[in-house]
């Protein structure tokens, strides 16, 4: 079937959204929370179940498996041309400690149940199609997130990875032998012609909106600026007020700035300062040295050096009329992914074809995705999430907002494989 014949004839395609949902549920009671969500942790006797379960239903849907040495699985349905390269599809399995049922679980079930309906309907594509279950996407138990997805983008070495510990010393390396999930495959190695990812949006957009579908266009950048600022140590009742040196004095005014600079470049950027250190931390010391770190992001490049320009610029400024020193260093950086247009527009003409409302996304949060779109042409659908709520047992979704998520991801999908016959 040729592209145009499929856009015209494609509104029929559609999932199994009840199939969908009873494989959703079904995978969230391995590891069960305490309040109806999940726990399962990566590289965790859970996680091992939840991806053993995961094989069993790619198997009985024809696929095969491929696991790399960080234990991402790979599960592919083949092509018809043996030259074409894989288009993936795919999310990540593990949870947070009191996660949700949806949160990276919805996008790699939808990857298997699009693989279960082309088998349904006998359709057969030119390039094979692989559902991925990325490893510890999370970062929860092993900092960082988006571990695995991002040794194979080739951002962090897999060594690093291997030897980072969890709260009670085991590395990731040891406990992901442990658990028989350590494949063979080198990280990395594999090409794709795509890779797709659906996710649940984990803010408050879409629903209240009342827009199916979110079609991503770039993900946040982010620049962690952590600040020093010294004063002087003195009693806070014999001190008189013109001799003070007040580090705090000088957080508080960063804290505005800081607001005031991501004020002025809203919608389209935020910023705060999270974590505060006051030294020396007493009711009656005035604080000799504050140590904070800003967080700026933005989707646009440009606007987030600028606005680390602007506070670099007016910063030091405030801080000297305080008589108060500060200094500062850049500890964080992740510049904006934009997500491949051609990608990006196929998912929009999916959810147009498919009769789903649809606008632009910016996603606030990481995902494989990020990283995957520095190494192969990469894009991301969204589905609402109740009051935008996520990384919470709460999570919830409509069976309805999940069929037309995996949908819009199907055609995205299907198009960039390219129907044969
Ligand atoms: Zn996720």
């Amino acid at each position: 079937m040729a592209a145009d014949t499929f856009a015209s004839a494609g509104e029929n395609l559609r999932i199994n959204g009840d199939r969908l949902w009873e494989s959703i549920h079904a995978i969230a009671e391995i590891g069960p929370g305490i309040a109806g969500g999940s726990n399962r942790q990566t590289v965790t006797d859970e996680d091992a179940e939840g991806r053993a379960l995961f094989q069993k239903w790619c198997e009985d849907a024809g696929l095969t498996m491929g696991v790399d040495q960080m234990g991402t699985m790979f599960m592919t349905r083949p092509g018809t041309d043996p030259d074409a390269l894989p288009v993936y599809v795919g999310s990540h399995l593990d949870t947070q400690p009191t996660g949700g049922r949806y949160d990276g679980v919805l996008g790699v079930l939808a990857g298997l149940e699009i693989a279960r309906t082309l088998n349904d309907l006998d359709i057969k594509t030119k390039h094979p199609i692989v559902v991925t279950n990325w490893t510890n996407e999370e970062g929860t138990r092993f900092a960082p997130a988006m571990m695995a997805s991002g040794v194979f983008a080739k951002q962090f070495t897999q060594d690093w990875a291997y030897a980072k510990e969890d709260a009670d010393g085991k590395t990731f390396g040891d406990e992901l032998a442990r658990i028989g999930w350590k494949g063979e495959e080198e990280v990395g190695a594999r090409q794709m012609h795509a890779f797709l990812e659906l996710h649940i949006e984990q803010g408050p957009i879409l629903e209240a909106e009342g827009v199916d579908i979110g079609v991503v266009t770039h993900g946040q950048g982010l620049r962690w600026i952590e600040c020093t600022v010294i004063g002087k140590e003195s009693h806070t009742g014999s001190t008189p007020m013109p001799m003070r040196k007040n580090a705090g004095r000088g957080l508080a005014q960063i804290t505005e700035l800081v607001h005031t600079i991501a004020m002025d470049n809203a919608p389209n950027a935020v910023g705060a300062i999270g974590k505060i250190d006051v030294h020396p931390n007493s009711r009656n010391i005035i604080p000799g040295k504050v140590v904070f770190t800003i967080d700026f992001r933005s989707h646009e490049i440009n606007r987030l050096n600028a606005m680390v320009a602007r506070f670099e610029d007016e910063a030091p400024n405030l801080c000297a009329a305080l008589d108060v020193e500060l200094s500062h260093e850049i500890v964080g950086q992740f510049d904006p992914p934009e997500f491949d247009k051609k990608l990006v527009q196929s998912i929009r003409e999916a959810a147009e074809r498919l009769g789903y409302s649809h606008k632009d996304i910016v996603s606030g949060a990481g995902h494989d995705a990020c990283w995957v779109n520095k190494v192969a042409p990469s894009a991301m659908v969204m589905c609402p999430c109740v009051d935008g709520l996520s990384h919470n047992e709460a999570e919830e979704i409509s069976k309805e907002w999940s069929t037309a998520g995996a949908e819009v991801l199907f055609h995205a999908v299907v198009e960039a494989a390219e129907i044969v016959g």
